[in-house]
């Protein structure tokens, strides 16, 4: 995997991330998910993406066990709720995932989306942790322009080290203003559901057009490679699709592989028109 992204501190890692909503839910797909997982890492991935929320911890559950004895081969995110993102909440959340992650410490720790507790008091929060050495740092989801705006008012340039948001083709309104405003900041930009769910998206006509001029080390592209190649083509950014199975894992590993040329880009943008306008930040 060739492409990286660089974080305000100087550290590099791959682009190619992984995310685990909805992992751990289902003993019948437990074991492939692991052997997914395990797979990703052993062929270089570093980023996995877990939260608090998912499954009520049951993700972080399974992360856990998937990681095991590559812990420090991992680059560890997780996130707290809102709803837990007071002082003490934010201790007692962080040690809860940890307990569950088997770990001693996470990379990442970001607010899942802003909500009622004052910034200023959840960023403190996470700077405790950090003296603390139980995060090594700190981010935020779903923070459009705005709420980007005002964590500056809180927080010291490069501090905030990325803003996990949806970006995909089908959602592309971020590229109006959004990631200017995260990379001015120096914060990474996470791109989630990067693969629409795995849902309508990758039965999009324009898709399969462009994935038959292209080939990986995996075989013809997939309308699923196209859609990731297309959301890792913008600088610093770093996708965490979802793969239940070593198979899907394996060709989204591949997707990097694909240099998407002026052609394919005009026909995905004629199939899915980038923003004109300020457009509010969409979540799942
Ligand atoms: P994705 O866009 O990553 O899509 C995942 C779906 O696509 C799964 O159903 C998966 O199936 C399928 N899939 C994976 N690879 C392929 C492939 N090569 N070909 C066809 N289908 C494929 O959606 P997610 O919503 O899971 O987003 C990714 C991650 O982002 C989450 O797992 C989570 O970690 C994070 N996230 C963060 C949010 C936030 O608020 N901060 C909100 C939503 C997600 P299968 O499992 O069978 O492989």
């Amino acid at each position: 995997m060739a492409e990286t992204v660089t974080f305000s501190g100087g550290e590099s890692l791959p682009a190619l991330g992984v995310g685990t909503w909805n992992m751990g839910d289902s003993p019948a797909r437990r074991a492939h998910e692991i052997e997914s997982l395990r797979y990703a890492i052993e062929h270089g991935v570093k980023v996995v993406d877990t939260a608090e929320m998912y499954g009520n911890g049951r993700s972080e559950s399974l992360v856990g066990e998937a990681i095991g004895p590559l812990r420090d081969q991992v680059f560890l995110v997780s996130k707290v709720l809102p709803s837990n993102a007071s002082a003490k909440g934010v201790a007692q959340s962080c040690r809860q995932s940890l307990r569950r992650l088997g770990t001693d410490r996470l990379d990442l720790y970001l607010l899942h989306w802003r909500g009622s507790v004052p910034l200023a008091e959840t960023v403190e929060a996470f700077r405790t942790l950090q003296r603390e050495g139980l995060i090594r740092h700190w981010g935020v989801s779903n923070f459009d322009t705005r709420d980007m705006r005002d964590l500056d008012s809180c927080t010291k340039a490069g501090e905030c080290a990325a803003n996990q948001i949806l970006y995909s083709l089908e959602h592309r309104g971020v590229e109006y203003d959004l990631l200017k405003a995260d990379s001015t900041r120096r914060a990474v930009t996470m791109a989630y559901s990067p693969i629409g769910q795995g849902g309508a998206l990758l039965a999009e006509p324009a898709l399969a057009r462009v994935a038959a001029r292209h080939a990986t080390s995996t075989g013809p592209a997939t309308p699923a490679q196209v859609a990731l190649a297309w959301v890792l083509r913008q600088p610093n950014m770093l996708a965490i699709p979802k793969a239940g199975s070593p198979e899907h894992m394996r060709l989204n590993l591949a997707a990097p592989e694909i240099a998407l040329d002026a052609m394919d880009l005009a026909e995905l943008d004629s199939a899915f028109p980038p923003p004109r306008a300020k457009e509010p930040l969409e979540m799942i």
